[in-house]
């Protein structure tokens, strides 16, 4: 019988967990075997014990895994533990929070069979999300796509499925440190399907994520998948030089007094020291993926399984 794995990151979903359940139980079809593998990631509320309490439950088409992180580690994170022990023939990946609808597992297990390695949720429309968050996370996707030659999909959400043979392929290929799971889904080419659907509310709570750490996510996604910032240097270099050479000539055919060009020379001084630690950051944030990919830390510790 083919068995398919549901990833679930969840970090202090504690009123969400028995309607996800419920949820998932509903819309998880007879055919099939499932594992339910919540990866709880050092959530500080009851989100461990109420998963702990569903494994009393016997059901005969599902079992229920629980991963415990040692502490918080991330949402990326909790995908990759998911990508590493996951056993289905099939992983869907979804959040806690019920944004994504359990009712379309049944369509993206259909979508696999008929022989799609990687089923893509295209997120329409997000209750949620409020317009200007909307704006930002378009122009992030247009920005990486035009930065970085990439095709990342503008309303791509964590919320889709893949193959056991994309999960071979990513387990051993994909484990950077600095990682965008959704965004790698979609760049490695295998057989897709995109699929569209409507983000709910979230059932209980708020984001995790406030515009200041998903601005932080986006500078590292970007800096993570083109080297053209680094770029940046030269080319501002080249184009100051050029203004440079302009004033040069200005001033010597104009040959005013000294005092007439103090607010010339304030403002250039103040526009070059800008770009100066402008690209001296740039630097630095390639210098911390870096020393995150060196030191090779692990992505998550495992503290025991459920
Ligand atoms: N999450 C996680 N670790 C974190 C933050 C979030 O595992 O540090 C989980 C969270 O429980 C949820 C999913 O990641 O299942 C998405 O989080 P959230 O709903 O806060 O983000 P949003 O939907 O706003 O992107
Ligand atoms: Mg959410």
């Amino acid at each position: 019988m083919i068995k398919v794995s549901i990833v679930i990151p969840c970090y202090n979903e504690e009123n969400c967990i028995d309607r996800l359940y419920e949820e998932l139980k509903a819309h998880t079809h007879k055919d099939y075997e499932y594992e339910f593998l919540f990866i709880n990631d050092g959530s500080i509320d009851n989100t461990k014990e109420k998963i702990s309490s569903l494994k009393s439950i016997k059901s005969q088409n599902h079992d229920i895994k629980l991963i415990n992180f040692s502490k918080n580690f991330g949402h990326e994170a909790g995908l990759l533990a998911g990508l590493d022990y996951a056993s289905g023939d099939y992983i869907i990946f979804m959040d806690a929070d019920l944004q994504h609808p359990p009712k379309l597992i049944p369509e993206i297990i259909k979508e696999l069979q008929s022989g799609y390695n990687i089923v893509s949720m295209s997120r329409q429309k997000n209750k949620d999300q409020s317009s200007v968050a909307s704006l930002c996370s378009k122009t992030f996707y247009r920005t990486i796509n035009k930065l970085a030659k990439t095709d990342f999909q503008v309303n791509a959400s964590d919320f889709f499925a893949i193959d056991s043979k994309v999960q071979e392929f990513l387990q051993n290929n994909y484990r950077e440190k600095v990682r965008f799971m959704r965004g790698i889904v979609q760049n490695i080419g295998f057989n897709k399907k995109v699929l569209t659907y409507e983000a709910d509310n979230r059932f209980y709570g708020k984001s995790h994520y406030n515009f200041i750490s998903l601005t932080k996510m986006a500078i590292k996604t970007i800096f993570s998948y083109t080297n053209l910032p680094l770029h940046l240097g030269s080319i501002i270099g080249f184009i100051c030089g050029f203004m440079g050479v302009i004033l040069l000539v200005y001033t010597l055919i104009t040959r005013k007094g000294a005092p007439s060009g103090y607010a010339t020379l304030v403002i250039f001084l103040c526009f070059m020291f800008a770009i100066l630690f402008l690209i001296l950051g740039i630097i630095g944030e390639y210098l911390a993926i870096m020393f995150s990919e060196i030191k090779d830390r692990p992505s998550y510790i495992i503290e025991n399984i459920e």
